[in-house]
């Protein structure tokens, strides 16, 4: 059964994050069977060695969209110098941990432009406001 989303603009809105059409939709689905079908060949029935190939592509793939954990990390500190080490909304000071590298818009990644460092509870507004607009 074929689950496609029902069919969208995908020049809408650059706050939200482009869908697939029908048709793209289609085509991901080929291109996930396809690697499926190639990692099953590839392991021939090692389950172990199936974990790792599916492991290694998951985590190249997160890389491409988000850059490496090492990336980000520089990023981080860069944008907390930056800013003074404070939230870029509600100007309190972040915290050590879980202060959220936020791109103002995904498709452009995690550039120095496109970025900002959030306390968690501004993200956590951030995120909620992006879901219903
Ligand atoms: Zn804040």
């Amino acid at each position: 059964m074929i689950d496609a989303p029902a069919p969208v603009d995908p020049h809408q809105d650059r706050q939200q994050n482009r869908r697939l059409t029908p048709d793209e939709h289609e085509s991901a689905r080929r291109i996930l069977e396809t690697t499926r079908a190639e990692m099953n060949g590839v392991a021939a029935g090692d389950r172990e060695l199936l974990f790792a190939l599916r492991r290694y592509i998951l985590n190249r793939l997160i890389h491409d969209e988000r850059g490496t954990p090492m990336q980000r990390r520089k990023l981080k500190q860069k944008k907390a110098a930056e800013q003074t080490g404070q939230c870029a909304i509600c100007g309190n000071p972040l915290p050590k941990r879980n202060s959220v590298l936020d791109r103002m818009v995904a498709v452009d990644g995690y550039t120095e432009a496109n970025t900002r460092l959030l306390c968690p509870e501004c993200d956590e507004s951030v995120q909620t406001e992006r879901k219903f607009s």
